[in-house]
């Protein structure tokens, strides 16, 4: 499989003219509108307003049925999202149903293997041999306004996209203002705001719940798309009516959502269960803290010291500056200067066993002293056995460990 940073825009083979017209044609008569058409103040609160509409989208009632909306409430949303001009709910989405089944693959409408521009605006604009992966979308067939609008799309994206984003500044005289701001300034954001959930959100941000394909969280993806950026979370509960789980992440779709059950207007919102939820957290902030952990120097194992009779360890004393502690012996030549308790401490006792001096007797070691007396450890005392709480340094006490990262554990 293609790595995220191959930047392969596949070959084309055609150009999608209507699409380039709408992209280019679009943010042409916006710019005409900022240059040469006077602001409204009126006509700017409502494209503000008029831009949260097209914004909340078909994304978690049509593509995940991550809740359930009354009729009025799913008129709203589909009118809204055809207002978008982005395509019909119909098109839109089964074609993110195959992105999520078919994930950084071939068969992902907007795979991010193929880099920032394909995945952005590339894959709207131009042909090419990719098709998109088979998904279910039985549901979608049988829902009777998905297919009316799904069948009546250009008359009505035209309608909600352009005409009445126009019409209405004109009750105010300023149906020109509307047509540059309301319609073309709107649709432009709203396209590339969009369109950064395909692109920056398959690359920018972090990896909170899982780091095998490319969705990531990012508070920027977040602001542009109303909440829709904290996409590793998405991707991995597709289901949740939430993107954003914590308290201080910006979700307003969630508040919009949960607004609605507030008044009746939506039911069953689901979310995926917070047990599983967290084991997915855990396992990545595991996973960074192994990687810290692979970073650091550690004792060596106990494997792979020399076992040593007491005699032996009473003789070598004789020529080198041995110590024992909870039944492995160190070399602490190194440290004799930089003992806190002075040299003197460590030279009276080359040759003894200084365990309950060391946890207690005549001080409580630190953990730090304790880590760093482990890496001294030059043997291990026959018969020398202490409690865990001793012999294992407290910073290998929660040692992250991968459980059959190489073994086959296939029922035969
Ligand atoms: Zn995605
Ligand atoms: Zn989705």
């Amino acid at each position: 499989m293609a790595t995220r940073t191959e930047h392969k825009f596949p070959p084309i083979e055609g150009v999608r003219w209507f699409n380039v017209c709408v992209l280019v044609g679009t943010p042409l008569i916006a710019l005409y509108g900022l240059l040469f058409v006077p602001f409204d103040r009126r006509t700017i609160m409502f494209a503000v307003a008029y831009y949260l509409f097209s914004m909340i989208g078909f994304h978690r009632l049509w593509s995940h049925r991550s809740y359930n909306a009354c009729f009025p409430l799913q008129v709203f949303l589909i009118l809204g999202g055809i207002s978008s001009v982005q395509g019909s709910c119909y098109w839109w989405a089964r074609g993110h149903r195959s992105h999520h089944r078919w994930t950084d693959t071939d068969k992902d409408p907007y795979d991010s293997t193929r880099g920032l521009a394909w995945t952005h605006i590339g894959w709207i604009l131009f042909k090419s041999q990719l098709r998109r992966g088979v998904v279910d979308s039985s549901d979608l067939s049988k829902d009777p306004l998905v297919q009316w609008t799904h069948h009546h799309y250009f008359p009505l994206t035209a309608l909600f996209g352009y005409v009445l984003p126009a019409l209405i500044p004109a009750l105010w005289n300023d149906a020109l203002g509307g047509f540059c701001f309301s319609a073309a300034l709107r649709l432009t954001v709203a396209h590339h705001c969009t369109f950064a959930i395909n692109s920056i959100a398959h690359y920018l941000g972090s990896t909170p719940y899982d780091d095998a394909l490319s969705p990531r969280d990012h508070f920027l993806s977040a602001i542009l798309t109303m909440g829709e950026g904290y996409h590793n979370f998405h991707h991995q509960f597709p289901m949740d009516y939430r993107n954003a789980i914590l308290w201080y992440q910006w979700d307003p779709t969630k508040w919009f959502i949960a607004s609605c059950k507030f008044l009746g207007l939506a039911s069953n919102l689901r979310v995926f269960p917070s047990n599983e939820i967290a084991k997915g957290a855990l396992t990545m902030k595991l996973k960074n803290l192994k990687k810290v952990q692979e970073s650091l120097v550690w004792p060596p194992e106990i494997e792979d010291l020399p076992i040593v009779s007491w005699e032996s360890f009473q003789e070598e004393s004789k020529r080198r500056p041995l110590i024992l502690v909870s039944g492995f012996i160190h070399d602490v030549s190194e440290f004799l200067d930089q003992h806190p308790g002075g040299a003197a401490y460590l030279t009276k006792n080359f040759g003894i066993d200084v365990t309950g001096s060391f946890h207690g007797g005549v001080y409580r070691h630190s953990n730090a002293a304790h880590n760093l007396m482990s890496m001294m450890r030059v043997g291990v005392l026959v018969g020398g056995g202490c409690p865990p709480s001793q012999s294992i340094p407290p910073s290998q006490a929660l040692f992250v460990a991968a459980r059959h990262a190489d073994k086959d554990i296939s029922i035969k």
